[in-house]
């Protein structure tokens, strides 16, 4: 069984100070938690006060973007072996990065890489938006950008990516997807599509291994039902991540359902 993951992406929200205050909100609620893989992924300037409160707890840290040179002349830019010393996660792809800071499906497939190759587990993006939804080409968008930020990998890197399937008219909108929906896309095309990747005989075990998380207005209202979805595993949660009662709401609902299984 893969072991259920809520994200929260706290996106350009919280200074420092702030964000410590919450971290330490939520540390108090679902701290130990074990059996739900929380990872809080909040801006760079609070990532190592985050290290070292959550040092002696199973709370994962992830960034929330990186670069894929390792060092350079790159001003304002993050690299993978900065954050291998700080974090176990990272965003990758996020479409509002692709919507507002260029990140492509090449850039993307490019710090998957980086990340995997400094130990980092990346959390690769992907998702349609409205227009495209509505044009009925979430399979060949969705597909394609799996496709592509998977280019190059070996089959036991692929195992262990997360990939968070994020419908764009979703995100931050209050629609989420129905449960059904997200599951249709998480399983028929995001799976899907990393199977097609893998070399026949091993495609079954690798693609069922990756975890595959729903992302676009999560809440403690919808978790369960989401989370009910055979192929989805987590949560990628932005707002209701920077609450911390409603944050536990969702992992501890997951908790539930998880334990009932
Ligand atoms: C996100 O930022 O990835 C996200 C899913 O945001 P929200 O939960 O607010 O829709």
């Amino acid at each position: 069984m893969r072991r259920p993951m809520m994200a929260g992406n706290w996106k350009m929200n919280k200074t420092p100070r702030e964000a410590r205050e919450l971290a330490q909100a939520i540390l108090a609620q679902v701290g130990t938690l074990d059996t739900v893989d929380r990872v809080i992924c909040p801006p760079f300037v609070a990532l190592s006060a985050l290290a070292d409160l959550f040092t002696h707890s199973s709370i994962g840290l992830g960034a929330q973007n990186l670069h894929w040179e390792a060092a350079g002349a790159y001003t304002g830019e993050i690299s993978a072996p900065m954050l291998a010393e700080l974090v176990s996660y990272v965003i990758i792809g996020h479409s509002e990065r692709r919507q507002f800071f260029g990140d492509t499906d090449e850039t993307v497939q490019r710090k998957t890489a980086a990340a995997l190759a400094h130990g980092l587990i990346p959390i690769v993006c992907v998702g349609e938006t409205l227009a495209q939804n509505e044009a009925g080409e979430t399979a060949t968008v969705v597909g394609g950008q799996v496709a592509a930020a998977l280019d190059g990998l070996d089959a036991e890197q692929v195992a262990g990516l997360v990939i968070a399937y994020e419908p764009i008219w979703a995100i931050g909108t209050g629609r989420a997807a129905t449960a059904q929906q997200a599951q249709d896309i998480c399983g028929g095309v995001v799976r899907a599509a990393v199977a097609q990747k893998i070399d026949a005989h091993r495609a079954a075990t690798v693609s069922t291994k990756v975890r595959i998380l729903y992302g676009g207005s999560t809440n403690p209202e919808n978790i369960a039902e989401i989370m009910a979805q055979p192929d989805i595993d987590g949560a990628l949660i932005g707002g209701a991540a920077l609450k911390a009662d409603s944050y536990a709401a969702m992992v501890r609902a997951t908790a539930h359902l998880y334990s009932t299984r």
